[in-house]
């Protein structure tokens, strides 16, 4: 997006991700800081409403691939604010590399609980996507990686997650946003 430089008031294209960052106007040469909430005004996200039932039923009836793909595709719905923040098709690419994907989902999840957060932050709303409950995902996924050796826990540790964590995670992720995208409750007027 276009803002004033302050020193020289001429405009100057800055990305969402610079914000807060140190910028060096090309016109005039001097540095100044850009405006943290530049996100915020530059572009809004995307994320829309989605019923947490029909999102609970849609992972059971795929035993969990539904999650795992509708929430690694949320990445594109909001502003890249770090150059580190993936992509959907890169956070979708990774779930299903094996092996990699074991590390990912550490990663991957607890990003986009602390995306959506910030989000909520800049809306003036409490942060309640589960960022904790994003590394039980991760490490429930690692433990029932153990399947392929050991069948008997690493099929318990499995079910646990598929059967529990995951769903009460995603439907906690979707209520978040569901939230976000309603804004907070404005109290009835009576006349
Ligand atoms: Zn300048």
């Amino acid at each position: 997006m276009q803002i004033e430089c302050p020193r020289c008031n001429n405009p100057v294209t800055v990305r969402d991700r610079d914000a807060g960052t140190t910028y060096r106007c090309g016109m005039c040469g001097r540095s100044f800081v850009v405006p943290a909430d530049i996100a915020r005004k530059g572009r809004p996200h995307q994320l829309s409403t989605f019923p947490v039932a029909s999102l609970v039923l849609l992972h059971y009836i795929t035993a969990g691939m539904f999650s795992v793909i509708y929430l690694n595709l949320l990445h594109d719905k909001m502003p890249q604010l770090r150059r580190s923040d993936p992509s959907a098709t890169v956070a979708v690419g990774l779930s299903f590399v094996p092996g990699l994907n074991l590390i990912w989902f550490f990663f991957t999840y607890y990003r986009l609980c602390v995306r959506i957060n910030e989000q909520r932050r800049f809306n003036g709303l409490p942060e309640t996507a589960p960022t904790t409950l994003s590394a039980a995902v991760a490490l429930l996924t690692l433990g029932g990686a153990l399947a392929y050796v050991f069948p008997a826990p690493g099929l318990v540790v499995l079910g646990v997650l598929v059967l529990i964590v995951m769903p009460i995670f995603a439907g906690m992720v979707q209520n978040s946003i569901n939230g976000l995208v309603e804004g907070p409750a404005v109290p009835a007027v009576s006349i």
